[in-house]
């Protein structure tokens, strides 16, 4: 289950989290515009046997950086932690330079560190060139 979604971006996770990827015997759930105490209003966003790949979960910090991810099984919470950006993003976003080594073909995985937190911003380790809409860049 992922909590603590910022308000509307529900859609954006289901996106990265890839529903089509899924088990077919797993349910998805989604909840817009929940009242949160914490933060006014958020999205939750609930899926029957997933597990998530760093990569995903990299994505997910990126988009919605309040999320929270919890393991549930036999109705118990196992697990729960925020989402945690790592100082570099290794194969998640696409570098926006067309010039750039990353998207010239080359074997060459795109690589982006994180130049600013709050908000968000990446900037490619090979070109610089710096990144502040992921949305659009996710491989
Ligand atoms: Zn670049």
């Amino acid at each position: 289950m992922i909590d603590h979604i910022g308000n509307g971006l529900a859609l954006e996770v289901l996106r990265i989290i890839g529903v089509r990827e899924l088990d077919k015997d797993s349910t998805v759930s989604v909840a817009l515009h929940v009242r949160s105490q914490k933060m006014g209003w958020k999205d939750i966003v609930k899926v029957e046997n997933m597990e998530l790949s760093p990569r995903k979960v990299n994505a997910i910090a990126l988009i919605a950086p309040t999320a929270s991810i919890s393991i549930i099984r036999d109705f118990k919470v196992r697990e729960k932690r925020s989402v945690d950006l790592p100082d570099r993003i290794v194969g998640v976003v696409r570098c926006p330079n067309p010039n750039c080594i990353t998207n010239r073909g080359e074997p060459v995985e795109s690589e982006l560190e994180v130049a600013r937190r709050r908000p968000v911003v990446l900037r490619c380790v090979y070109c610089e060139r710096q990144v502040d809409e992921f949305l659009s860049h996710l491989l």
